[in-house]
C-alpha cells in the first residue's frame, strides 16, 4: 500500500504535478524508523526547463495584478495552511522526523505567518516623489522577475514559505528547489498557493540533487538566488550567481555564542541553553551552540542543566509527549557522533549523553560537554545535532573577543539582568540576529539572517521586501532641454 507520505508526483510546475521517472530516484526515510515513505525523481533538463519558461512567462501578468490582489492570494494561502496545520505537521513530522509536539506549532504555523504578513505588505509596496525644484523624480518598487528558492532540510516548509511570501508578494515568480532530504512539504505549499487563487506556473516546485541546483543558479532566465544552506554551498551558490550578475540572498550556517553572565536568572538561561541547542534536536542554523558561562555561576548551571536535559521525551515523533526526536537521517546522526567523540578525545568533560540513544531511529541523546576551550573542533566548527558546548569565561571584554572569533555571524544571545551590559555587549557582538535574555525567536516581522560567513541578505520583515524588488528611479523634466551644442 502507499504510504500516506508519498506525493502525487514529484515537481509542481504550471498549477499541475508533473512526474517525470527518468530522473534519478530520491527515496524519502523517516528518520524516526528508517523505513523508506516515498520516492520522487529528481528533476531532468526538460523538467528544469519547463519549471523555468513556465515560471518566466507566468512572471508578466503577476506583476502587474495589484498588490493588494495579489496580497489577497497569499493570506488565502495562510488560511488553508493554518486550517490544514495538523495534517501539514504529520507530513513535516514524516519528512524531517522532528516531533508532532514542535510541527504543529513551528513550521506551517510560521509559513502562514509569512504568507499572511508579506500578503499584507503587498498593497503598500510603492515609491517614492523626489521634489527637484520644478523638475522631480518618482521612484517605482518593482518585481526582480524569476527567483530561485534552494532549501535546506531542517524546515522544509517554514524556508519554502519564508521565501515564497516576499517573492511573491513584490510580483515574482519562483522555481523552489526543496532539499532532496526533505522533499514533501514544499510540494503541498506550491498546490496549496495554487488553491488559493496564485496563477500557474507562479509558484513552481522541482527536486533534485546540487546539480538540479546548480542549473537553476546558473541559467541566464533566472535573476534572483535565495539559499538555504551550509556555508560551503553557499560559497558556491554566490560565485555561480555572480557570473550572471544575479542578486542573492544566502542564509548560512553557524557557530553562535549565547553569553551568560553571572547575574542572569539561572532557570531562564537554562532555558534558552535548551532551546539554542535542543530544538529540532540541535538542527536549526540559529543555534547558540558555544554557550559561555561565567565562572561564578557554572557549576550551578551545568548541575540545573543537566537536571532538564534529563526530562527530554525521545520516543515516537508522532507521539505528542514526546519532546525530542532523531536526526534527520543517518548521515547526519553518523557526523554528530564524529563530532562527540572529537570532543571526548579532545579533553572535553561530558555532562550528559554522548552517544546514540537505544532505540531504532536515528537518535542521538542530548549532548553537553563543559570545560570546552575555543580550540576545540566542537567549538569551532557547526556540528548541526544536539551538542552543546560550555565554556567558561572571567570578563565581559574577554568573552566579547572570544564569541566573535569565528568565521560565522549569524546570531548572539546574553542573559544578564543588567540591561546596561546587555545592550553594550550586543552592541559589540558580530551577528545578524541577536536575544536578550531569550533565544531563537524568529517572528516574521524581525529581520533574520546573519553577518561575516553566515550569509548576505535577510529574510521576514520589510528588509526582505528590499532583497526581492529593486527600484526605478524616473527623471521627469517640466521644461525644455539645455544642451551644449
Ligand atoms: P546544504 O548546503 O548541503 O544544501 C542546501 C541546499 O543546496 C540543498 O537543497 C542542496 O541540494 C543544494 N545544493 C547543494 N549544492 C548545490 C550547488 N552546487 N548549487 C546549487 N544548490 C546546491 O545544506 P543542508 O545540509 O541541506 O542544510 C544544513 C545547512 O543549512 C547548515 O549549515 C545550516 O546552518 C544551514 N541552514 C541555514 C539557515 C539560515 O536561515 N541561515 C536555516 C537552515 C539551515
Amino acid at each position: 500500500m502507499t504510504h500516506p507520505a508519498q506525493p502525487k508526483a514529484s515537481h509542481f510546475i504550471n498549477g499541475e504535478y508533473v512526474e517525470d521517472t527518468a530522473g534519478t530516484p530520491i527515496p524519502v526515510i523517516y528518520a524516526a524508523t528508517g523505513e523508506q515513505i516515498a520516492t520522487v525523481y529528481a528533476a531532468t533538463p526538460a523538467i528544469v526547463d519547463q519549471a523555468l519558461s513556465t515560471a518566466k512567462e507566468a512572471q508578466k501578468a503577476w506583476a502587474k495584478m495589484t498588490g493588494t490582489e495579489r496580497g489577497r492570494i497569499l493570506r488565502r494561502a495562510a488560511d488553508i495552511m493554518r486550517e490544514r496545520n495538523h495534517e501539514l505537521s504529520v507530513l513535516e513530522t514524516y519528512d524531517t522526523g522532528k516531533p508532532l509536539q514542535e510541527t504543529l506549532v513551528a513550521d506551517a504555523t510560521s509559513g502562514a505567518d509569512a504568507l499572511e504578513y508579506f500578503g499584507g505588505l503587498a498593497g503598500s509596496l510603492t515609491g517614492e516623489h523626489i521634489p527637484m525644484g520644478e523638475d522631480w523624480v518618482y521612484t517605482v518598487r518593482e518585481a526582480l522577475g524569476l527567483c530561485v528558492g534552494i532549501g535546506a532540510w531542517n524546515y522544509p516548509t517554514q524556508i519554502a514559505c519564508w521565501k515564497g511570501a516576499p517573492a511573491l508578494a513584490c510580483g515574482n515568480s519562483m522555481v523552489f528547489k526543496p532539499s532532496e532530504t526533505t522533499p514533501l512539504c514544499a510540494l503541498k505549499v506550491a498546490e496549496i498557493l495554487h488553491e488559493a487563487g496564485a496563477p500557474a506556473g507562479i509558484y513552481n516546485v522541482i527536486q533534485g540533487m546540487g546539480e538540479v541546483g546548480g542549473a537553476l543558479v546558473t541559467d541566464p532566465r533566472v535573476d534572483k538566488v535565495s539559499l538555504t544552506g551550509s556555508v560551503p554551498t553557499g560559497k558556491k551558490v554566490y560565485a555561480a550567481a555572480a557570473e550572471g550578475m544575479k542578486h542573492v540572498t544566502m542564509e548560512l550556517g553557524g557557530k553562535s555564542p549565547l553569553i551568560i553572565f553571572d547575574d542572569a536568572d539561572i532557570d531562564n538561561a537554562v532555558g534558552g541553553a535548551i532551546n539554542g541547542n535542543f530544538y529540532s534536536s540541535g538542527q536549526v542554523c540559529s543555534n547558540g551552540t558555544r554557550v559561555f558561562v561565567q565562572k561564578g555561576i557554572k557549576e550551578k548551571f551545568l548541575a540545573r542543566l543537566a537536571e532538564r536535559t534529563g526530562n527530554a521525551i525521545l520516543g515516537d515523533p508522532m507521539d505528542e509527549a514526546t519532546s525530542f526526536g532523531p536526526m534527520v537521517t543517518e548521515n547526519q546522526m553518523n557526523i554528530v557522533l564524529g563530532y562527540i567523540e572529537k570532543g571526548k578525545e579532545e579533553g572535553a568533560r561530558l555532562i550528559c549523553g554522548g552517544a546514540r540513544a537505544d532505540m531504532p531511529g536515528y537518535y542521538i541523546q542530548p549532548t553537553v560537554f563543559a570545560d570546552v576551550t575555543d580550540d576545540m573542533t566542537i567549538a569551532r566548527e557547526e556540528i548541526f545535532g544536539p551538542v552543546m558546548s560550555v565554556l567558561d569565561f572571567d570578563t565581559e571584554e574577554e568573552v566579547i573577543a572570544r564569541a566573535n572569533d569565528t568565521e560565522f555571524g549569524l546570531s548572539a544571545g546574553v542573559f544578564t539582568n543588567d540591561f546596561s551590559r546587555a545592550h553594550r555587549v550586543i552592541g559589540q557582538l558580530e551577528a545578524g540576529s541577536c536575544f536578550i535574555n531569550s533565544y531563537n525567536d524568529a517572528p516574521v516581522e524581525a529581520p533574520f539572517g546573519g553577518v561575516k560567513a553566515s550569509g548576505v541578505g535577510r529574510e521576514n520583515s520589510k528588509e526582505a521586501i528590499k532583497h526581492f524588488s529593486q527600484v526605478k528611479s524616473v527623471y521627469v523634466r517640466m521644461g525644455d532641454v539645455e544642451a551644449a551644442f
